[in-house]
């Protein structure tokens, strides 16, 4: 008889430096590979589109290469921590491991899970992969969470080094008769009536394979004008390593030390910094996606917000070159420029005056890389409501942004060409009134802290 060990896959669809799967070949029983799509649990955000388009293909290479390698990968829908124990006992597993998320929702639901799983006597246990710090490892002298970047990436780096990346399983036992699984198909994630996805499969290869390529390739050939040029959008300098993160098709600790190794240091580790810090915050302030971190903002009077503004923006439509740029570039591919990122969402905020929380929302549904952490982390970061943010009274303007960083107009030719023809498109707010209605708008929070 085997007690085979289940590995549940959530945001680490590889298999490579993979903990969970570590010990679970490590127990020298079949494994069997599960992922649960969990729109049900409570707390847990539903997934946007964009996402749910890389999650389809991501979980397809995965099961692949699960295969592959002798094992299988078996996919349920529901309520997660009734679906992995079901699975456990239907299975007569002897293990469950997975790799440990920190999101609250997500974690009210592995510490049931883990209790009712040691409770009917089976091994089960959890892992650091998906970040380099774990939140609770990284404290002020006084032990409160950082609330400033610097001095919490410079606490990080003073601690141990992340640990070397595991290799991956050239084999991985499966079970003789693979229990049920749900066909991908029948979760329908990706877009049927109307398909918007073109531009997102001419941009994206999603799975393991394609995110060790896209490394290698970063590390060898484009990381050499990575500080010089990461904030020109049309430089394609930066490494397009997000989604990757997201979905965990690489992890952390992966990218930390080829990096290292190839040389490639500094600025770049201290953008992974960023990520790190975006976890650290959502750890401690797990509502960070739809309250202000910093209470004050609660007494901004966001007016009720114009539709036609909010669908000029979503659109690309507002007479603003590169915010329409942006905008279109994140509607094709599922991805922005990070600098256009904080240029869109400056206008949405300040320009529109319309709360950064619908901004959040719109931008969760289409990036790719929409993550629990750093998508409202920077949101709040732009509005100047989050931790260590751009005070709100310092205003992007959209034409000066455009002007220092795309002075060729090079990235507005490519997503926004009306932009650069004889007749483009009419602005539809006046800059510098909407800029002193923004100001205004500001005092109530200065009255308020
Ligand atoms: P690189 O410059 O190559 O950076 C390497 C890695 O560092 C990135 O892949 C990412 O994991 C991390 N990183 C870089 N900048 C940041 C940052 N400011 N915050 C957190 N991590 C960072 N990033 C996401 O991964 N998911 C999001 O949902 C997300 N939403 C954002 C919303 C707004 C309004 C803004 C201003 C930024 C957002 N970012 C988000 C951060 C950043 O824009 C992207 O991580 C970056 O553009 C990804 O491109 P890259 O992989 O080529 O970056």
């Amino acid at each position: 008889m085997t007690s085979p060990s289940i590995v549940w896959f959530r945001d680490d669809l590889r298999l490579a430096d993979h903990p969970a799967l570590r010990a679970a070949l490590d127990r020298d029983e079949p494994v069997i590979g599960l992922y649960v799509l969990d729109d049900e649990s409570p707390g847990i955000r539903p997934l946007g589109g964009a996402a749910r388009w890389w999650l389809h293909h991501s979980l397809t290479s995965l099961a692949e290469r699960l295969r592959e390698r002798g094992s299988t990968l078996v996919l349920r829908r529901g309520p997660a921590e009734k679906v992995v124990a079901e699975l456990a006992r239907d299975a007569g597993a002897g293990a469950v491991f997975w790799n440990r998320r920190y999101g609250q929702p997500e974690r009210d639901i592995d510490a049931a899970l883990k209790t009712a799983l040691r409770d009917d006597g089976l091994t089960a246990q959890s892992f650091a992969a998906s970040v380099l710090f774990e939140p609770w490892t990284v404290a002020t002298g006084s032990g409160t969470p950082y609330s400033v970047y610097t001095p919490f990436w410079r606490a990080c780096l003073a601690l141990p080094t992340p640990r070397e990346p595991l290799p991956e399983p050239l084999s991985i036992p499966g079970v003789s008769k693979a229990p049920p699984s749900d066909d991908l198909e029948s979760w329908e994630l990706l877009p049927q009536h109307p398909d918007w996805a073109a531009g997102l499969r001419e941009m994206w290869e999603p799975g393991e394979p394609a995110a060790r390529r896209r490394l290698h390739e970063f590390l060898t050939e484009d990381s050499s004008s990575y500080e010089a040029a990461r904030n020109t959008p049309s430089a394609g300098a930066t490494s397009l390593l997000s989604p990757r993160l997201r979905w965990g098709e690489l992890s952390p600790h992966t990218i930390w030390h080829e990096s290292v190794q190839a040389g490639v240091g500094g600025m770049f580790l201290s953008e992974l910094g960023w990520r790190e810090f975006a976890w650290h915050t959502l750890f401690h302030f797990p509502d960070l996606a739809t309250k202000n971190l910093r209470r004050d903002f609660d007494a901004f009077p966001w007016p009720t917000p114009d539709p036609e503004h909010l669908s000029a923006w979503q659109q690309g439509r507002t007479g603003f070159a590169i915010v329409d740029a942006g905008m279109r570039e994140l509607w094709q591919t599922g991805y922005m420029h990070n600098r256009v990122r904080m240029v869109t969402a400056s206008f949405l905020i300040k320009n529109l005056l319309i709360d950064w929380r619908i901004g959040e929302e719109w931008f969760w549904d289409t990036l790719v890389d929409a993550d629990g952490a750093s998508n409202s982390f920077n949101w709040q970061w732009v509005a100047g409501s989050g931790a260590d943010a751009a005070p709100y009274f310092r205003i992007f303007n959209p034409e000066l942004q455009a002007k220092k960083f795309d002075p060729a107009s090079r990235y507005i030719a490519e997503w926004a060409p009306d932009h650069v023809s004889d007749s483009p498109p009419p602005q539809i707010v006046d800059l510098g009134e909407t800029r002193k209605a923004a100001l205004q708008a500001y005092e109530a929070v200065k009255g308020a802290s």
